[in-house]
Order: C-alpha cells, then structure tokens, then sequence
C-alpha cells in the first residue's frame, strides 16, 4: 500500500496513479490506512511526524527534486531508501524561467517597464545573446539540461559542480577556484543547488560582488542560499542590475519583506518548475518495480550528500 501525502490537487494524482499502476493500493490521510500495512509513502512537503507513523516503511518517494525537507529529520531513518523525481518535467519550465530573467535584462525589459510608467519613449542598446554569459551553478538533473538548452539557443554558458563533468557546448568549472572563475565571467548568475550546509549562504555579498558590474542573479533553487541583506545592499548600490527570485528563507515570502517592493528584483511564489503529476507518478511506478526486481531506483538520494 503507497501513502500519498500531498496538497493541493490530491485527486489529480490520485488520477494519475489509478492510470498509470491501476493494480496499486494508493490510499490518503482521508482513508484512514493501517499504518501497519503501508510500505510506501510519495510525498510533498512532508508533516512533522509523518513518516514515523509508519513502521514496515519499505521506501520514500519525495514528489519534487529538492529532497532538503526529507534529509535529517527524526521521523525518517537514513536506512529508509529515499528517492526524488529526476526532471519529470521540471527542466523545460527552468529553461523558460531562466529564459524570462536573462531576456529582462538582455532587451531591457526591466527599464522599458520603468520607462512606461514615466510614460517615457527611449530606446536602449540591445544586446545580443552571445554578449549574454551565463554562470549555472549546480549541473545535475535540472542544471545539465538547462545549460545545454540555453548553450543551443545560442547564450555562452559556463557551469559549476564539485565533480568533474563533460556537457557539450559548456564550460565547466569545479572547486573554490572554478567558482571565482565562473562569478566573474557570468552576466547572469543561475543557482540550481541543491539545499545542503555546503550551499546555505553561499550567495553572500563577497561572492555577488565579484560578478562584473550590472550582472544579474536568478535563484531558482533555495531561498536559504542567498544573504538576502547582501543582495539587497549590491542591487542598491548599483553593482547589481536585477535579481529574479523564486525561492526564500520563508515561504510565503513575509509581507514586510523588502523584497516585494524592490524595484530591480521580481519576486514568484516558488513556481519556476512545477511537479507535474503524469511524469512525476510514471517514474515513482517505474520505481516502484525496480524495488521489487532487486533493482537500484533512479534517483536514489545518497544519504552521505543529503541531495
Ligand atoms: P541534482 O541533485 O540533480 O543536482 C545538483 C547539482 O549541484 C549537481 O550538479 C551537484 O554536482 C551540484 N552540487 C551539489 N552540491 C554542490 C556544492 N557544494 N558545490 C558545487 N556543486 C554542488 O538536483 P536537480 O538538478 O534535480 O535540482 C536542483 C535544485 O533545484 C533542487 O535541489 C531544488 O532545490 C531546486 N528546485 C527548485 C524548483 C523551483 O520550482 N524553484 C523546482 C525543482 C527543483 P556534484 O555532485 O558534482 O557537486
């Protein structure tokens, strides 16, 4: 029996589970399950508690890529296999996000929007994209396929990651070293990390300060690795051009937070790259059988790395 713990849209999944694995006992909060006969559980955003109601839990499935919520928790033991959607359709809507804040930037888009509201007629030089070069940090599931789309589309792309890796068409770049290398050649600096103690932080002002003047930042992955204090200080004093933000230390983003009301930072509600039930569920089902076969499940989140 699979524990589904997810909201909203609970029967849209439903759906696509009765769909995809129609043989599969799937059941909700609301059934009212034995807790002694669910083997598995799917979940987002997983209450405290949740997973310790459940002893003969065989596997944990995260419905999202970022695993932060489901790593070192009480509840969960590390020998519980916990396994994450690997894309499932998260990579094309990342593209079109990074897309959007790269071309803010590249054709002005921020200043005409300043412009109409002085009701301003004033054309600026536009740029082209291989003047544009963007700095991913983070190349894995997401990361890869965003740097080589956009490296496709004709952008200068350069990428970040701790292991060494081939990707065509990007540079990439490994170690403190690569990192400094990287920040100062991106005109737009992508975060794709995952959560982890390495990554808190490390959007702080002396890392934004070495992009070249008028660079722009995307988090598009945790609120809790940007010092939102330093950005704030670097937008205002003119070094940084703009910032799209997705992500934040809290979430919903406080009211009173500053910001909501900065003019060089757009703000969306965690909404870059959605889990789309059909692709989600496909790869918790192939999963599914992989764990019965004996086999190792893509995806599996290696406990030592906590992503
Ligand atoms: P992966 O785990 O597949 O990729 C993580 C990448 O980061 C790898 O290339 C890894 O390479 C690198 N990395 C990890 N730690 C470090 C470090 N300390 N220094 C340098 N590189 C590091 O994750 P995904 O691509 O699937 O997802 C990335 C993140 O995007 C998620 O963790 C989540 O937080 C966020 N996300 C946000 C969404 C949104 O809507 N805003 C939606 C989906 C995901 P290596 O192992 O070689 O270091």
């Amino acid at each position: 029996m699979l524990y589904l713990h997810i909201e909203p849209d609970q029967q849209l999944w439903l759906d696509a589970f009765a769909s995809e694995a129609p043989d599969l006992k799937v059941v909700t909060a609301e059934d009212n399950p034995d807790p002694d006969k669910v083997r598995w559980v799917a979940a987002w955003n997983p209450s405290e508690g949740l997973f310790g109601r459940f002893p003969n839990l065989e596997a944990v499935f995260a419905l999202g890529a970022g695993v932060d919520a489901f790593v070192r928790r009480d509840d969960l033991s590390e020998d519980v296999p916990l396994i994450r959607l690997l894309d499932a359709g998260m990579a094309e809507q990342m593209v079109e996000y990074i897309l959007w804040a790269t071309l803010t930037v590249q054709r002005d888009f921020d200043r005409y929007q300043q412009l109409q509201q002085q009701q301003k007629w004033q054309e600026h030089t536009a740029r082209l994209k291989k003047q544009m070069r963007l700095g991913i940090l983070g190349l894995g599931a997401l990361g890869q396929e965003v740097a080589t789309q956009l490296a496709a589309y004709g952008y200068p792309v350069s990428g970040w990651k701790r292991s060494p890796l081939e990707l065509e068409g990007v540079r990439v770049f490994t170690g403190d070293q690569g990192l400094d290398d990287l920040v100062t050649q991106s005109d737009v600096l992508i975060s794709l990390l995952p959560n982890t103690p390495q990554t808190r932080g490390l959007l702080n002002g002396e890392l934004l300060k070495k992009l070249p003047q008028g660079a722009a930042l995307v988090n598009v992955a945790r609120g809790v690795q940007v010092v939102d204090e330093d950005l704030l200080q670097l937008l205002d004093s003119g070094h940084l051009r703009f910032a799209a933000l997705d992500v934040f230390h809290e979430e919903p983003l406080p009211p009173e937070h500053p910001f909501w009301t900065h003019p060089a930072i757009r703000v969306t509600p965690h909404m870059a790259a959605a889990t789309l039930p059909e692709p989600a569920v496909e790869q918790v089902v192939a999963n599914l059988k992989k764990l019965e076969a004996g086999e190792e499940p893509a995806g599996l989140v290696k406990a030592e790395s906590g992503y």
